[in-house]
């Protein structure tokens, strides 16, 4: 705590950041329960219940396993499964985690063909088409890409990729990280030709971090026959000789008693209105931090309105501001938690999540606090950002 903040924050945090997010009661209600054992039946339902809506909210009917374990489980699972060592793949640059999940698939003998792009603007689809039309001898074995960069608050269009690959007649699976996306943004697996998807518990699911999985089409289960890279744990081929046709040890019970209850609140509200949702109160942060931006303040990080995220914003600080410095007013004087900046946008850039179990009163909470700490910290910006989102919850 610094040494201007009050000793003891009253009240409830508010919790702004792009993940994990906030926990609606009833999905912490859930998860409080006594254990029970995963082979009884009364779990038994509640765990295939949780596997078919999670393959509702994908849109998928092909196959899915399931990991105890944070996202980067699922890529681990995804990247073993599919491809054996010396492999290509081309992975789309969008920024810190798509350099990640580029590091991991180094660190498995595979080889990276990056496309690059302008984390600011994001990647031009004619260059992935360029790449896989230079692939003549088809060595491209997948397609990678973050479906919702959460480190910069930039999508990609995937409908556009799909139709690149297509275009281009190249064979490579096609494998989307929709950590940051999934009931956040539209997201359609099966009708957009997916053939793994990598999935987290803790953002748009707005349940505990700790659950992990990918959705994966017939190709992908094809390739998974021919990969060889190692696993075990992961290894869905073992999955589907057990009794739940996923996880090869103890499963986290209660996980799946909060999980069901997320689903259920997800599919009460309807899909199409949760993704709605998530628009409005991103055109609402979004004309806030345009104000903002006046008199050299803070200001939009992507600078591609086309591609804009609905489920994080990225804000980029003035020069000579430090983006920590403001987190830590905000955190510590004002109880507000935002997401820093990561790899190289760190001290540059906060992030301010607006994904999951939300509304406009917790979104103006979370931007008066923003407001407060740029004030305070004397940051310069533009005045009335705060007005700007209120006028537009308002109209
Ligand atoms: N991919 C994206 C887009 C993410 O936002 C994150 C985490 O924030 C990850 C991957 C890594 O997931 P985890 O932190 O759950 O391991």
């Amino acid at each position: 705590m610094s040494a201007t903040s009050p000793k003891v924050l009253r009240g409830r945090q508010f919790f702004a950041n792009p993940g994990p997010t906030n926990i609606p009661d009833s999905v912490l209600r859930a998860i409080d329960r006594p254990t029970i054992d995963f082979h009884d039946p009364d779990f038994v339902e509640v765990y295939d219940a949780t596997f078919a809506a999670l393959k509702r909210v994908l849109g998928t009917e092909h196959h899915l396993f399931m990991y105890s374990g944070s996202g980067h489980a699922a890529w681990e699972a995804t990247l073993t499964n599919l491809l054996s060592q010396g492999d290509t793949i081309l992975l789309i640059e969008s920024g810190h985690f798509s350099d990640e999940w580029g590091r991991m698939a180094a660190a498995h003998g595979l080889e990276v063909q990056m496309v690059p792009a302008d984390w600011r603007h994001g990647v031009e689809i004619a260059a992935v088409k360029a790449a896989l039309v230079a692939d003549t001898k088809h060595a491209i074995r997948a397609v990678c890409v973050v479906h919702n960069e959460t480190a910069t608050g930039m999508f990609i269009p995937l409908p556009e990729l799909r139709a690149a690959i297509d275009a281009v007649r190249h064979p490579a699976l096609f494998l989307v990280d929709t950590i940051s996306s999934l009931a956040s943004l539209e997201f359609r697996m099966d009708d957009w030709k997916i053939d793994g998807v990598v999935g987290g518990s803790q953002k748009g699911l707005m349940c505990p971090t700790g659950m992990s999985f990918t959705g994966v089409s017939e190709r992908g289960m094809a390739a998974n026959k021919q990969a060889k890279l190692g696993r075990y744990y992961f290894d869905w081929t073992v999955m589907l000789k057990r009794p739940g046709k996923s996880f090869i040890g103890t499963v986290p019970v209660n996980a799946f008693y909060g999980m069901r209850e997320a689903l259920r609140l997800l599919e009460q509200e309807g899909m199409e209105n949760v993704i709605a949702r998530h628009h409005y109160l991103a055109e609402g942060v979004r004309r806030c931090v345009n104000v903002w931006a006046g008199n050299n303040g803070p200001q939009l990080f992507c600078t591609n309105p086309g591609r804009y995220s609905d489920s994080v914003t990225a804000v980029l600080m003035p020069e000579g501001h430090d983006a920590e410095e403001l987190r830590r007013t905000a955190r510590y004087r004002y109880n507000v938690s935002l997401g820093g900046g990561l790899s190289r946008l760190h001290g540059r850039v906060f992030r301010i999540g607006h994904m999951g179990d939300l509304n406009e009163a917790m979104v103006l909470g979370a931007l008066t606090a923003v407001e407060m700490s740029l004030r305070r910290n004397g940051v310069p910006h533009g005045k009335g950002g705060v007005e700007a989102a209120m006028a537009y919850f308002a109209s």
